[in-house]
């Protein structure tokens, strides 16, 4: 499973860092941060997810009110 987050869409709400601890505050800047993940364009981060974090990293997804951050399987856009 791999995740996409837009750094650019984020409104630093920090309900995705309260499900996954794959999401951490970076209060200064009002954004969430994608850790270990790679810059794959201008303000998008993406990561594989580990299997025991599958369900967390989804939560996050969903928690996001601003659709900032969207979970792939096997490719397909599956959230939101
Ligand atoms: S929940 Fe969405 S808007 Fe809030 S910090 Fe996370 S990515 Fe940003």
């Amino acid at each position: 499973m791999r995740i996409e987050y837009d750094r650019d869409t984020c409104i630093g709400m920090f309900q995705c860092v309260a499900e996954w601890d794959g999401f951490e505050a970076d209060e200064d800047a009002g954004k969430a941060i994608l850790v270990d993940g790679e810059e794959q364009a201008e303000n998008t981060v993406v990561r594989e997810v580990p299997d025991d974090a599958e369900l967390d990293a989804k939560f996050a997804a969903r928690a996001c009110p601003v659709d900032a951050i969207a979970v792939y399987d096997d490719g397909e856009r599956v959230i939101p």
